[in-house]
């Protein structure tokens, strides 16, 4: 194998000797960003009754990108009266006029897509390719999914009659902040619902962006309604009366003290919360194949993915092959600007991420897994972490149990199917799974006994709004996505 040097003056990732060298690829699209980002409360964007900002900045740089309007309690009142007020009308409309604006909202993202696409980059530090191809795309796939839906709810309940719940009040995560948002308005607005929605803190430009899209759609007033700020915002919105449902993505602590804070309340609720999927590699699955989805499934987005394979589970017969390719395969991942059209890691969201995964990773070292990570040189400024695997880890281990949510793979081998069975379901989480081999008798039985929201087969992190998706025991309740999701948003009248 050569050994890597230096990177280019560009300061770009992986360069192997003479083997292979990109030219940098910069994208070029302006994101059109604004200064200052206010709140977007009844149709029109408002200045926060706490006269208070907060910066967002671009973690491959550490540069600040914009001012984000931070709301207080007051602010998320407004957000909920107007929604309240909107409520009648919005519900009242014929479900293809909703759909039409639903229709309107994705085809406006379609026209802007590269500008937020790399809006999305510039804010949260993933990879251009993967905002460009994946994020943007997916979040106007799902509101074309449910604009198609919204004249034909009578279907959603065969036989029933199904009824929006009214203001629903929404909390997303920052590793997909433009698909989570797309995740939670297209069917709550599909049903007939209206929002009060927060995006997190360190991601919430294209969520604001997205506001310019509501208008330019001459959605009405109130039906959406975004607060920025943090996890008292979060929790100011997650706790008002008016809420009649709740739904929140983020991590299972945080979930677990909106249960706590809700209990006794009628209010309805969605959790998806956080995972530590098994990726189970048989000694009869196509090796190459499955080192590309082990990879896949654990570098996309660098590991910030609550559905990632981070727990790889390989049968002993294979175990050393596929690791050898496996370290192989990530010293040739290219690390470093997300702008970048040929990388495939970008930075760490934020500063806290970065030493939550460098907290986790170090008590893997201090446990006794064995650390190979990527020789790759990291850029000087920025929050970036090296591709990294663990070998002879054990199910104790902490880097077994806990979610990491960064470019780190455990790995632990098995020796027959009711071991990968009773290894994979040995976790709090309940959120994903993968299961690679030549048999569909075996992926049956697997789909079967993986007590997870999603199996994949021969692939791993494929998402389509029609496939409903969600997790068991601590990964969350409720579905996002397909006929399912569109039910938690409505009541059977
Ligand atoms: P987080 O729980 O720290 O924050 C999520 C959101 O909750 C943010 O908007 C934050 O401001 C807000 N928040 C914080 N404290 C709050 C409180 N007390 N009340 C209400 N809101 C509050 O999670 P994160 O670090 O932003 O996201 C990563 C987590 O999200 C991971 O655990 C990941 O697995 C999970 N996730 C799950 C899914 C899924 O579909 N299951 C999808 C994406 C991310």
């Amino acid at each position: 194998m050569p050994t890597p040097r230096k990177p280019s003056a560009a300061g770009r990732g992986l360069i192997f000797g003479d083997l292979w060298e990109f030219d940098p690829a910069p994208e070029t699209a302006d994101p059109k960003l604004k200064e200052r980002y206010e709140l977007f409360i009844d149709g029109a964007f408002a200045r926060p009754r706490t006269g208070k900002y907060f910066d967002s900045i671009n973690p491959a740089n550490e540069r600040k990108l914009s001012e984000i309007a931070l709301a207080g309690a007051a602010d998320v009142d407004l957000a909920y009266k107007a929604a309240a007020r909107a409520f009648p009308r919005w519900s009242a409309l014929p479900g293809r006029e909703r759909g039409k604006y639903l229709f309107r909202i994705a085809r406006l993202l379609q026209d802007r897509a590269r500008e937020f696409a790399v809006a999305e980059t510039l804010d949260g530090g993933k990879p251009i390719k993967e905002s460009r191809d994946f994020d943007v795309p997916m979040a106007a796939a799902h509101f074309f999914y449910h604009a198609g839906w919204a004249d034909k709810l009578e279907y959603v309940a065969p036989g029933r009659r199904v009824v929006p719940l009214g203001v629903v009040g929404q909390v997303i995560p920052w590793n997909f902040p433009l698909l989570m948002l797309a995740w939670k308005l297209a069917p709550a607005l599909a049903m007939g619902n209206c929002v009060v929605l927060k995006p997190a803190e360190t991601t919430s430009i294209t969520a604001m962006k997205l506001c310019e899209i509501l208008q330019d759609a001459d959605l009405p007033p109130g039906v959406v309604n975004l607060v920025t700020g943090a996890g008292e915002t979060g929790a100011a919105v997650m706790g008002h009366p008016l809420a009649a449902k709740v739904a929140f993505t983020g991590s299972t602590e945080v979930g677990k003290a909106i249960m706590r804070q809700l209990a006794g309340t009628k209010k309805k609720m969605t959790m998806e919360l956080g995972g530590k999927a098994a990726n189970i590699i048989f000694d009869d699955a196509p090796i190459d194949q499955a080192v590309e989805g082990i990879v896949n499934a654990i570098f996309f987005n660098q590991g910030h993915v609550c559905c990632a394979g981070s727990r790889l589970l390989v049968q002993e017969s294979v175990a050393e092959r596929v690791v050898s390719k496996l370290k192989n395969r990530i010293r040739v991942l290219r690390v470093g600007d997300p702008l970048d059209k040929n990388t495939d890691l970008g930075a760490i969201n934020s500063r806290e991420q970065l030493s939550t995964i460098r907290r986790l990773v170090a008590s893997g070292v201090r446990e006794g897994a064995v650390m190979y990570q990527s020789p790759c040189v990291l850029p000087e400024k920025g929050f970036y972490f090296p591709p990294t695997l663990f070998t002879k880890v054990t199910q104790s281990h902490r880097i077994a149990r806990e979610e990491i949510f960064g470019p780190v793979l455990s790995i632990l081998t098995f020796r027959t199917v009711d071991e990968a069975i009773e290894k994979a379901n040995n976790t709090a989480f309940g959120l994903s799974a993968g299961v690679w081999t030549d048999k569909g008798s075996r992926i049956l039985r697997m789909s079967t006994e993986l007590k997870a929201g999603v199996v994949w087969a021969n692939t791993f992190n494929r998402f389509d709004p029609s496939s409903p998706f969600g997790g068991y025991k601590e990964s969350g309740f409720g579905r996002e996505g397909g006929r399912q999701g569109l039910l938690d948003y409505g009541a059977l009248a």
